[in-house]
């Protein structure tokens, strides 16, 4: 009989609670980076009920893992759970990643230096004094907002179907950051005008990702301006028809799944107190691409 040594009773243990959790890519990312910085930690799912949120975080202390993510639906509710938080995860109200050192768990969110770090690589233009446009104000709008206010943006257009939720994250970049923001319902007149303007436009919004691959937060025909980056969270598919219509008018463009990879490098880095290898990273990027 073969003995399976893949987990020893010196293991550690990583996870992520979410609901659903079927389509996460998580683990396999994770489990992979432990392979390849050969490090003795697992990655495992753990969908939990919102009735059971509570005992969920408190097993998790309990069996001393070292740190998990947190996603959808829990990023907020998770906050009450959590001894500390970093500046960006208190800023957005939302945690994606815990770090478990002795019974104290460490709130973060990495989407913030996901998006950074993906956007200054894979589009090669710098933040400092740009206009950014953000299509959307949900939870990947509130990170990627307060990671642009931190890379110094000069302002963020804002602009959603629902305005009070642009509004929220307005409040918290105009009160804690020297970056203007402003909001816009998507169906005001100013809008057009708005995205012509910005350097940059991000789409944040789920308009375009599979299966409804027609959806777009773009209503086209519609002329970009010369020189900008267009730039969508989505990464299924690869190419929107926000992201093909920018190409087509000869735009750098780039897609969210440098940010998903970024966020989970992140993660790992704080949990292990590793540096992950750019060369690991680029074979990562190129790997997942290809799933
Ligand atoms: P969320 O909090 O639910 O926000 C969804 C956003 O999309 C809201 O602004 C919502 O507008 C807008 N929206 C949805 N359906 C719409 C429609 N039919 N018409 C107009 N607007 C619509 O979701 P999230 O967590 O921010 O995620 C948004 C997208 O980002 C998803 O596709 C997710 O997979 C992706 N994401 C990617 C990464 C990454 O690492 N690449 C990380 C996080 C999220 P209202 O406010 O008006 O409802």
């Amino acid at each position: 009989m073969r003995i399976i040594s893949g987990v020893t009773g010196k293991t550690k243990l990583l996870g992520v609670i979410g609901n659903p959790l079927s389509h996460s890519i998580s683990p396999q990312l994770h489990n992979t980076l432990s392979k390849h910085m050969n490090i003795d930690a697992v990655y495992v799912p753990f969908e939990v009920k919102k009735e059971n949120l509570s005992d969920a975080i408190k097993g998790l202390r309990a069996l001393n893992v070292a740190g998990f993510n947190v996603t959808i639906p829990y990023k907020n509710d998770v906050m009450e759970y959590i001894d500390e938080f970093s500046r960006e995860a208190e800023l957005i109200g939302a945690v994606n990643t815990v770090k478990n050192e002795n019974g104290k768990l460490y709130g973060y969110n990495t989407d913030v230096s996901g998006f950074v770090r993906s956007f200054k690589e894979e589009s090669g233009m710098d933040l400092k004094g740009k206009k950014a446009v953000l299509l959307g104000a949900g939870g990947a709008s509130r990170a990627i907002a307060v990671g642009l206010a931190f890379e110094g943006v000069s302002r963020i257009s804002i602009i959603n179907r629902t305005i009070s939720k642009a509004e929220q994250i307005a409040n918290i970049i105009n009160n804690n950051t020297l970056t203007v923001a402003e909001c816009f319902c998507t169906n005001d007149l100013k809008v057009p005008e708005v995205l012509r303007e910005g350097d940059i436009i991000i789409n944040t919004t789920s308009l375009g990702m599979f299966p409804d691959i027609e959806g777009t937060p773009v209503n086209f025909p519609f002329e970009f301006t010369k020189g900008q980056v267009l730039y969508d969270v989505i990464y299924n598919p690869a190419k929107t028809r926000f992201l093909m219509e920018g190409e087509k008018q000869g735009l750098k463009t780039v897609n969210g799944l440098g940010m998903l990879i970024y966020q989970g490098i992140q993660a790992y880095e704080i949990w292990m107190d590793v540096k992950v290898p750019e060369r690991l990273i680029k074979n990562l990027y190129r790997a997942f691409s290809e799933l």
